[in-house]
């Protein structure tokens, strides 16, 4: 990548946001995590930050907007404008109704609604449609957030070589959560548009490759996705936080002067401390029942402790926020006005949002920090509290799902579903011996202190560098000018020989091989008949599939056809037998293909004349990965001694004779005629005996990108008839 390449930041939220009163434009900069981590990285590079400046463009007038945009440039910041109807449908409906409840495992709170998902796509196009104004070949793209999933694909569908790196914020849901969107097919594809997708942990990782190889069917390897004709890397970004500025902060005098304000601070009165957003994913209600049943258990804690709960106001126009305040508020009474006293309360509670000085003098001042969301993607706030103890003494209470608990495994981890257990958490963290406690904050402290969010941010886009280095494209890949010789190869040429796969290179794979599914599209015929017409064209289509099948799919077209990888081949109009399959085999074999295909819901046999195959595209992957192995194993023992071989191809497992491959038939065929131009296709393992026949000087092209004998490599099914439609309309 060229130096100072351009960075481009998006996310939903510009890290300044404008606000109209009275006619009055101003602008408020955040100081939020994001912000103070991409600060770090545009030091040193020219950048600039696409998103929404937190205002309905229905407020303001077309000079406002004019004003907007000048004063947001000064500060490397370009304004998408949502009007009021996208603000709700999209960020209040989309955003936070549909998938951020889903994303964390609420799904009985997810609602889906069509107009939430129009304003969604709608939303993401103009985002892409801006930042494409910024970019430029060599530029990094960073997006960010579930709010913009489907913007790297588009942005891919502008520029096949700029950099895209996407870092989702929240969790990542198991498969069978996901599965649950109308929308994932189109989610997922969106996302895989990026050259690096990033997540807080490697759970979300996981959860997220099993979703694209269940959902697309794409298959990875080391953590790369092997999307159609691309490799999208995945890893995790544990996101950090500006722990210098915690550590520092209980020694700032400010800071001091309200610890010390704090009426609390002067009594001998423990100090539980929550501080949170008003978020269901944040477990306030079940926090405040162990909470509750905790001053039961021990009544010696009457007077001498107190939970101070901070929930910051969030989405208040989203119902599911109103009813969680006043689910919060109504067990707040109830609790005090059960336990409290003439002098005391155990709760208390603020509903507002304090300023960061004020939650580090809350943190500076807390015995026990209680963070116990039912989900979180990573969860600052504990990170943060951890920072300020910088003399080493208070207890952390930790949710196991919140993502921050695979970094902090001294914390008192618990689940926060279990009542009993966070209240005997409680009475552990008010006993815990200040050694023990000391012992547990410096072990934390110091893999916090590492990975802080400067560190997250470089790392992020050095390794969207790599990713781009190690995935660069192909060396195979047909080039500008490969193409353009071919095609003037293929015109000056008078005998030419074309030998085409057909499933997986003309025909994208369907989920059975049935052949109702896989029947040539309209538009193909039409090209493969162009092709066949020209009389200095031999065009022949050597497939696994049975001949049946292929003369139907290819009746009057006049193409050539060989059918079971060269077992029949069609000449002149009646199907020829080959002469290299070998004796009787198949009846014992069948029956056990066939019993592993009874018990392996999605599996298909599918018997041909010379061959066997078993086919497991619809098999759940993990299922599928013991049954094929454990088959292959048994089949690989009984066939031992006839020739006939097993084989691994694209979904399916193959039993044919060792000496009936395309190869054969290839070999012949080049051999046959003393062809000026010659072209093999194909994009499986069987087309690779085809390419090792071919000659030098032909073009033997691969679709995919897996590793190939064949010179040259297409990345999918469209490129190659697009490929071959051009050549039909050479005169
Ligand atoms: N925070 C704040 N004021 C408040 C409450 C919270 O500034 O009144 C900050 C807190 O310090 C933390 C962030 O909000 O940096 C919350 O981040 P976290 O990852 O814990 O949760 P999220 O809100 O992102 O789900």
């Amino acid at each position: 990548m060229a130096k100072n390449a351009k960075l481009i930041i998006a996310s939903t939220r510009l890290p300044v946001r404008v606000v109209k009163s009275n006619g009055k434009i101003t602008y408020k900069q955040s100081d939020g995590g994001l912000a103070t981590g991409v600060s770090f990285v545009s030091k040193s590079r020219d950048s600039v930050w696409v998103g929404w400046p937190g205002i309905a463009s229905d407020e303001l007038t077309k000079q406002d907007k004019i004003d907007i945009i000048k004063e947001l440039k000064k500060r490397d910041c370009v304004p998408v404008f949502l009007s009021e109807s996208q603000v709700e449908l999209y960020y209040s409906g989309y955003c936070n109704a549909t998938l951020w409840p889903l994303l964390h495992y609420f799904t009985d709170m997810a609602h889906h609604n069509i107009d939430f998902w129009n304003s969604y796509k709608e939303v993401n196009t103009l985002f892409a449609k801006e930042i494409k104004k910024h970019m430029n070949d060599d530029s990094q793209v960073w997006v960010h957030d579930y709010q913009l999933m489907l913007v790297p694909e588009k942005l891919r569908s502008y520029s096949e070589d700029v950099h895209i790196g996407f870092f989702l914020h929240t969790t990542f849901p198991s498969f069978e959560i996901f599965r649950l969107l109308p929308e994932r097919e189109a989610l997922l594809k969106g996302l895989l548009g990026a050259d690096l997708v990033g997540f807080h942990t490697y759970d979300y990782v996981r959860h997220f490759l099993s979703s694209a190889q269940r959902i697309l069917g794409y298959e990875s390897e080391l953590g790369a996705v092997k999307a159609e004709g691309r490799r999208v890397q995945t890893d995790a970004f544990p996101i950090g936080i500006d722990y210098k500025k915690f550590a520092k902060s209980s020694k700032d005098r400010d800071v001091k002067k309200r610890v010390n304000s704090f009426a609390l601070h002067k009594q001998k009165t423990k100090v539980i401390l929550a501080v949170d957003r008003a978020d269901y994913s944040k477990g306030i209600p079940a926090r405040l029942d162990a909470y509750e049943l905790f001053l039961k258990n021990n009544p010696s804690y009457m007077e001498n402790v107190v939970l101070v709960l901070l929930a910051a106001p969030s989405r208040e126009n989203v119902e599911a926020y109103q009813t969680l305040r006043e689910e919060i508020e109504q067990k707040v009474s109830r609790i005090n006005g059960q336990f409290s006293t003439v002098d005391w309360s155990p709760i208390t509670y603020f509903h507002k949002s304090l300023p960061l000085s004020e939650v580090s003098a809350l943190y500076a001042m807390a015995d026990v920090m209680l963070v116990t969301p039912l989900r979180d993607g990573m969860n600052l706030v504990a990170k943060e509290f951890v920072a300020t103890k910088h003399n080493k003494s208070g207890v952390l209470i930790l949710s196991e799902m919140a993502g921050v608990a695979s970094e902090l495994p001294e914390a008192l981890q618990v689940n926060p579903n279990n009542s009993e257990m966070v209240a005997a958490a409680i009475e552990q963290a008010l006993t815990m011996p200040l050694n023990e406690q000391k012992e547990r904050m410096q072990a934390m402290q110091s893999r916090i202190s590492q990975y802080t969010i400067g560190r997250w941010a470089e790392d992020f886009l050095t390794q969207l560098a790599k990713t781009r280095d190690k995935h660069a494209v192909s060396v195979k890949k047909i080039t500008k000018d490969t193409h353009k010789k071919l095609v003037e190869d293929y015109r000056q040429a008078d005998r030419r020989l074309i030998l085409l796969d057909y499933d997986g290179t003309l025909k994208e794979f369907v989920q059975t091989p049935s052949a109702v599914l896989a029947r040539p599209s309209i538009k193909l015929q039409r090209i493969l008949r162009k092709l066949a017409r020209d009389p200095k064209n031999n065009v022949t289509i050597v497939s696994g599939r049975p001949k049946g099948i292929l003369s139907s799919f290819f009746e009057d077209i006049g193409l050539n056809l060989v059918a079971e990888h060269g077992g029949w081949v069609l000449n002149a109009g009646s199907w020829v037998k080959s002469s290299l399959a070998a004796k009787k085999w198949k009846k014992d074999i069948l029956e056990i293909v066939q019993a592993y295909a009874d018990r392996t819901p999605g599996a298909v046999v599918e018997e041909k004349d010379f061959s066997i195959a078993w086919h497991y595209r619809r098999v759940s992957p993990d299922l599928a990965y013991v049954r094929k192995e454990e088959l292959k194993m048994e089949l690989k023992t009984l066939l031992s001694d006839v020739e006939v071989g097993v084989f691994q191809g694209n979904k399916l497992i193959e039993i044919k004779p060792e000496r009936m491959h395309k190869g054969a038939i290839a070999s012949d065929l080049i051999t046959k005629e003393k062809w000026d131009f010659i072209m093999v296709i194909g994009d499986d393992y069987t087309d690779e005996d085809m390419f090792a026949v071919s000659p030098e000087r032909s073009y033997s092209i691969n679709v995919g990108n897996s590793d190939t004998k064949a010179k040259y490599q297409l990345p999918d099914v469209h490129h190659v008839v697009e490929l071959i439609k051009k050549l039909s309309e050479i005169k």
